[in-house]
């Protein structure tokens, strides 16, 4: 079903003095918060870490004790997460959202997480009279800030509808892909991708630097043809520079690796790159990386071609 223009006007015009309950203000969730209180939105945010939730409130935000003061009265809670089990804890722990739904009885969860689990947590949260969404974003921190976020998302058609107004408020680019959990599985495509593709940068850098071509060069001829991707041109500098600090933790991106690997098991689809590309971040944790940015996977090389400092 497509809306046309004036519905979608009116939709978003009504959604505008609507209550979301905000649940997760990491990197990725502060940023997307703050673009829903910038649409019009009133948040209730909650966080465990407490530094996070009064920044929110200094922004506009009202503040919540836990998952379920956040969902008092909201229309909607979205979750940003880092993982399935604080999903899992906020939708069935003591006080949950299952026990304790939003009065829209509608859940969106934007983190990166197991679509086995998300499946569970449809069916448990529809036998209970709520919606749920699996809404995963690309586009990292920056795209989180510009509200340019790309949002796949799984579930039922009529929940997509009305969860369309606050998407809009976070991305620019928002499908509806499937069923429960189908959100999730674009996602892990995605992952995937991202992974293959900084390990192939990784090695185009170490063998430049090894034959002495200039990397800022060999990068900016790369980005001119058929070898240009995202990865190239925004984690390049930072691979180059040697400056792993910022960006997509390398921890977040093995888990994410992780349920790539899980989902391609339980269906016996062979991925040969990603599990090479898999044991390349789990040496990178292993030296210290975890919460360093994805661009240090190029350190692995470092220490593969002798350059590293540590
Ligand atoms: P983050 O670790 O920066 O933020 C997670 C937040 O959740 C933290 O503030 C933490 O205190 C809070 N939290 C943890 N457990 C909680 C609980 N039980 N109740 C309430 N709050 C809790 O992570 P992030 O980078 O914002 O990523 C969030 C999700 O988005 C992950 O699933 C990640 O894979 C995905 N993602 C991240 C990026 C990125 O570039 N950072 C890009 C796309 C998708």
């Amino acid at each position: 079903m497509t809306l046309d223009q004036e519905q979608e006007d009116t939709m978003r015009r009504n959604e505008q003095n609507a209550t979301v309950g905000f649940v997760g203000l990491g990197t990725m969730g502060r940023e997307m918060a703050l673009n829903l209180l910038k649409a019009g939105f009133a948040v209730r945010a909650y966080d465990v870490r407490r530094e996070a939730i009064d920044d929110l409130v200094t922004q506009g935000a009202t503040g919540a004790e836990s998952a379920a003061g956040a969902a008092r009265d909201a229309d909607i809670v979205i979750s940003m997460l880092p993982d399935t089990p604080q999903v899992e804890e906020i939708v069935y722990g003591e006080g949950g959202l299952l026990a304790s739904p939003p009065r829209g009885r509608l859940l969106v969860d934007m983190s990166t997480i197991s679509p086995v689990a998300v499946r569970r947590m449809h069916a448990d949260l529809k036998t209970a009279g709520v919606a749920f969404l699996d809404a995963p974003v690309s586009g990292g921190p920056v795209g989180a800030k510009n509200a340019s976020l790309s949002i796949m998302v799984g579930g039922d058609q009529d929940a997509f509808l009305r969860a369309d107004p606050y998407f809009r408020a976070m991305g620019t680019t928002i499908t509806h892909v499937g069923e429960a959990g189908a959100g999730q599985t674009v996602k892990l495509c995605n992952q995937l991708i991202c992974g293959i593709n900084l390990q192939a940068i990784c090695e185009a850098l170490a063998l430049g630097r090894a034959s002495g071509v200039d990397l800022e060069q060999l990068r900016n001829v790369l980005l001119g043809g058929s070898a240009a991707s995202w990865m190239l041109d925004k984690l390049g500098p930072a691979m180059i520079a040697g400056d792993a600090s910022a960006g997509f933790r390398i921890d977040l991106m093995l888990k994410d690796l992780r349920l790539v690997q899980e989902q391609a098991l339980s269906l016996s689809v062979p991925l040969p790159g990603t599990a090479l590309v898999t044991s390349q971040y789990v040496e990178a944790r292993a030296h210290g990386e975890g919460t360093n940015g994805n661009q240090a996977l190029f350190r692995v090389y470092d220490r593969m071609t002798n350059q590293a400092a540590t």
